[in-house]
């Protein structure tokens, strides 16, 4: 099997998480337990996709302190190549408080620190470890104007392009929009985007029309316990998530992103690539933390032939 390189572009993050028997109201002082994981977006995308066997090169910037030497030491670890990582000197490392409470609901507040110094200089840099015919991965953290240079490599490089509109930002250009081939945004993102409210496949359908005239080839809307919903302009689909008791949330977008991308990288049909990938995020789901919970594509296996079983019974 002919594998496509890959390679992520996004935001790492140091997350500390609270757990919580719920989420607190305004003025209200809870109790729980703190964990510090490593997250981010980008990161979660590239480590979803490292742990699926695959080797992504990632673009991200960590700060030169301890959270940053334990962020690039998570991603080697999971097998990302940091060879385009930068260190910034003297910027601090995106942080994020996370919250989950017990149904697994989750509320976020980020730092971004030196992801957020993200420029078209830097990005041309970064562009060197961009492979023949690879498959470019890049979500919203990182700034408009080192993303916009990004697209435009497009027409230079001759990559496939996956872009995960989160969290939602003015200002992408017409030309840059018309470059994405897949915009995966979900049920908030799509709301912010077009103001359609999805709540099913028919509300999909309405959203992706919308977000089909904003340029991109192909959208691939998520819609948590819903599944997905993808649409082009010869065919969509939409496909149920798969059941599973839901532990935590964080991190099934970026899940369900980074597994897809590595799907697509190994050859696999859109539609393939997207149950897998929604294999991937219901894995992600049923376990604490984000990237600690992205699984392998052993344990992947073995799940999707239990559901085959289920579906036939
Ligand atoms: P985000 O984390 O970006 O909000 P979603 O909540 O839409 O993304 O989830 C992404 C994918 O993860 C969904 O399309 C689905 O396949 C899977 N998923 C999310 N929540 C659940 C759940 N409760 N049960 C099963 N799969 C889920």
């Amino acid at each position: 099997m002919t594998m496509r390189p890959l390679m992520f572009f996004g935001t790492t993050n140091l997350d500390l998480c609270f757990n919580v028997d719920r989420l607190p109201t305004p003025g209200e002082t809870l109790i729980g337990t703190l964990a510090r994981n490593p997250g981010g977006k980008g990161a979660n995308q590239a480590v979803a996709a490292a742990r699926l066997g695959l080797q992504p090169y990632f673009y991200t910037r960590l700060g030169d302190d301890e959270a940053g030497r334990q962020l690039f030491l998570s991603l080697t670890k999971a097998g990302v190549r940091t060879d385009a990582v930068e260190i910034c000197q003297g910027e601090p490392s995106g942080s994020a408080m996370v919250m989950v409470g017990d149904d697994g609901a989750n509320m976020i507040v980020i730092d971004p620190g030196a992801n957020l110094n993200a420029t078209a200089l830097t990005i041309d840099r970064a562009a060197a470890f961009i492979e023949p015919h690879a498959i470019v991965v890049a979500e919203m953290g990182i700034p408009v104007a080192a993303l916009e240079r990004l697209f435009e490599l497009k027409a230079e490089k001759n990559f496939e392009l996956i872009f995960n509109p989160a969290p939602v930002r003015p200002g992408l250009s017409a030309k840059a929009w018309a470059s994405i081939d897949y915009l995966t945004p979900n049920q908030s993102e799509t709301f912010e985007l077009t103001g359609v409210e999805v709540l099913d496949f028919d509300s999909a359908a309405n959203a992706a029309e919308k977000l089909l005239k904003f340029g991109p080839r192909a959208v691939l809307i998520t819609l948590g316990a819903g599944g997905a919903y993808y649409c082009d302009e010869s065919r969509s689909f939409g496909l149920p998530a798969f059941p599973v008791k839901v532990v935590d949330t964080t991190g099934a977008g970026d899940a369900f992103n980074g597994a897809f991308a590595a799907f697509l990288s190994q050859g696999r049909a859109v539609r393939d690539a997207v149950r897998g990938a929604m294999a991937v995020a219901a894995l992600c789901v049923s376990r604490r933390g984000a990237q600690d919970s992205m699984p392998t594509a052993e344990t992947v296996d073995v799940f999707l032939n239990q559901q085959t079983v289920l579906e036939l019974e």
